[in-house]
């Protein structure tokens, strides 16, 4: 065993050293552009660029430039001439974009891989992390390290602020390949609970697991919503099941629910469902369901189950998104009388901490890369960087001044008519080719201005307190191990969370089967998906 992994290293070493050199001779391509254009004009062989100095503004060339640009993404938004966000960046820039992804196919995925395959690429092409990682590597991808240290100052700066985003674009070949979808705010999701039955029981909002147990169990047993029958279902789950393994966290226990099942521990990397903490959890959960406090059918009411059972003035406690969860009270406050349901921090768990573990990523799959077929990489960096600068980024969060926002002390505010108009905000905005996924960094306050207030009094509550858990680095895997994660992980979960079923629902008994439950964990392969995490991890320290 330790032997293969030595000899991969070994092989791996080699293979990123000549990768190195590669990378080294393309990044001479503009270089010796430049020197070609020295060698004509000798006069100009001091100034480093004289064509550089004319440019005004935001342009990045004198003459208008067009560039192919492959987007398909998330099996919905498609490059679109029309999108004003791009027309107003090529008008600033000189640069256009001339999409050239299928627009007919729906599948990205596949579209990517079709794009792929016919040899000659676009020059800028939107795609996941895992296939630059692929590509780059293999030379379909331009390395971007020295071009953003030349030519893109604002993503340089962004990068060198933000070194858990810079690490995450590092690809294991230590090069970066592309700049992806930074989302802002991490506050996403939180507890709420039915203020009005708390009032009406003279109950304060639980601090402790042992106190969420009181309150779900007088929820349960003293009749809040006042109709004479024991018909109230505590805690509600519109989630399949999800949101009821979450709970887990109270016993400080890490889970699927929010891809939190990795965790660290100082520097070692752990997966969740083995550690006793998930046993003390499942024991609980277990005995919550067992007692009424958990929905009977949490595994199986579905995606309704909020508005069914709020509707219904029976749930009493949830978790969930904040603007989504917030908005029951839009739709249910003039139906039962006194509704409240609000948002509430994270009670401590049974060793005390306060934590919420789940947030926002810090940084999204989805970016865009310079293809080897693009024929000035200077030219493609500096329009990448051009979304990262004020302007830039005004343009792809907010719109169009004057027709989707105007500028009032210095800040965009969106016009009446985009936030009280016919159709949601954010679809709105990415009709127009704003608020879409390519490599920009949001800003929450384009979100700020239409939330409903519960919903930011939510997110503000967990921003400010400092309770969301840091989230488990998001690692980057060789092509080697990620072939032994797609083959050993895929097995993992559905077998985790069929025993997890069964145990929160009272088929299996969790002290009797939790040994052999870890064996079999074992026996899939854990032992060896846990290195592959673990050695992951330690490249990523180190970078
Ligand atoms: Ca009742």
């Amino acid at each position: 065993m330790k032997k293969k992994v030595l000899s991969f290293c070994l092989a791996m070493v080699l293979a990123i050293s000549l990768l190195a050199g590669c990378g080294a001779q393309k990044q001479e391509t503009p270089a010796e552009t430049e020197k070609g254009n020295e060698a004509k004009e000798p006069a100009a062989a001091k100034t480093e660029d004289p064509a550089k100095e004319e440019l005004t503004g935001l342009l990045i060339s004198k003459e208008p430039q067009e560039l192919t640009l492959h987007l398909h993404i998330y099996n919905k938004f498609v490059f679109n001439d029309n999108w004003v966000s791009f027309q107003k960046a090529a008008e600033l820039t000189n640069i256009k974009m001339k999409g050239v992804a299928q627009e007919s196919a729906t599948d990205s995925g596949q579209v990517f891989n079709v794009m792929m395959a016919s040899g000659e690429l676009p020059d800028i092409i939107v795609a996941e992390r895992e296939n630059f990682f692929k590509y780059g590597p293999e030379g379909a991808f331009l390395p971007l390290n020295d071009l953003i240290d030349q030519y893109a100052p604002n993503i340089k700066k962004f990068l060198a602020e933000r070194e858990d985003i810079r690490k995450y674009l590092t690809a294991p070949d230590g090069n970066i390949y592309s700049i992806n979808f930074v989302p802002d705010g991490a506050a996403a999701q939180g507890y709420f609970i039915r203020q009005d039955w708390l009032d009406k029981l003279g109950l304060e909002r639980p601090k402790t697991v042992e106190e969420v147990y009181t309150v779900l169990k007088a929820f349960r047993e003293k009749d809040p919503n006042g109709n004479g029958q024991k018909d109230e279902i505590p805690y509600i789950d519109r989630a399949n099941g999800a949101k009821t393994v979450a709970l887990s966290a109270l016993w400080g226990a890490h889970t699927y629910s929010d891809k939190d099942h990795w965790f660290l521990d100082k520097d070692e990397v752990k997966f969740g469902p083995m550690q006793t903490e998930y046993k003390e959890a499942m024991l609980n959960l277990s005995k919550w369901y067992a007692e009424g406090l958990i929905d009977p059918e949490a595994f199986t009411r579905g995606k309704d189950a909020r508005e069914i059972l709020l509707g219904d003035n029976v749930g009493g406690f949830t978790h969930d998104w904040f603007a989504s969860a917030a908005s029951a009270n839009d739709k249910f406050q003039s139906k039962i009388e006194g509704f409240n349901f609000a948002p509430m921090l994270p009670p401590a768990d049974a060793k005390g901490k306060v934590w919420e573990y789940a947030s926002r990523p810090a940084v999204n799959p989805t970016g865009w890369g310079l293809s080897k077929d693009i024929k000035d990489p200077v030219i493609g960096i500096k329009y990448l960087d051009f979304w990262w600068t004020e302007e830039g980024r005004r343009l792809m969060n907010f719109g169009i001044e004057g027709e989707d926002y105007d500028m009032i002390d210095g800040k965009p505010i969106f016009k009446e008519s985009v936030l009280k108009g016919d159709e949601p905000v954010i679809s709105y905005l990415q009709k127009k080719g704003v608020q879409i996924q390519i490599g920009f960094h949001q800003d929450f306050n384009y979100e700020k201005q239409w939330m409903n207030a519960l919903a930011l009094e939510g997110a503000e509550m967990y921003n400010s307190s400092n309770v969301i858990a840091e989230r488990f680095p998001m690692l980057s895997f060789t092509v080697e191990e990620q072939k032994i994660l797609d083959q050993k992980e895929t097995a993992i979960q559905p077998f985790v969370e069929e025993m997890t079923q069964k145990w929160i629902l009272g088929a299996e008994d969790v002290e009797k089967t939790w040994d052999s439950y870890l064996q079999s964990l074992n026996d899939l392969g854990m032992k060896e998906i846990v290195e592959i995490y673990q050695a992951a991890y330690d490249r990523y320290a180190k970078q």
